[in-house]
């Protein structure tokens, strides 16, 4: 009697579904499953998941931070972006002559300015 084809033990199916997982794009976290303690990855949906439980882990901590990580995030791609426009419209004053685009060009720098200390406040709360 040979043993059936495709019986795998459990460790090898764990093993497989782990790579099948990374193939599909899915990264290792440093989370162990609070059930196996097996490695937890991190589905492309953002999922965590136990590939040995076969179940949605769910780290509370851990999505808090992340979710705090996330709007740090974006905040600071803000801030980035706002910089930007500011150095732009500065440059843009050196180079105008015409009272009334300058004008224009401070009004526009001076939202920038204050869209800009919001972010920074925001970050820093
Ligand atoms: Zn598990």
């Amino acid at each position: 009697m040979s043993q059936k084809a495709g019986a795998e033990s459990t460790e090898e199916q764990h093993i497989k579904r782990m790579a099948d997982l990374l193939r599909q794009g899915s990264t290792l976290t440093e989370l162990a499953c609070p059930v196996c303690a097996s490695p937890i990855f991190r589905l492309k949906n953002g999922d965590l998941w136990c590939a040995k439980c076969e179940k949605k882990v769910i780290v509370v901590k851990e999505e808090a931070e992340l979710a705090k990580i996330t709007s740090a995030l974006s905040l600071e791609t803000l801030e980035v972006t706002l910089l930007a426009k500011i150095q732009e419209i500065q440059e843009k004053m050196q180079h105008e002559t015409n009272v009334e685009e300058l004008q224009k060009l401070g009004t526009a720098l001076s939202g920038l300015l204050e869209n800009l200390e919001k972010v920074r406040k925001a970050r820093k709360a």
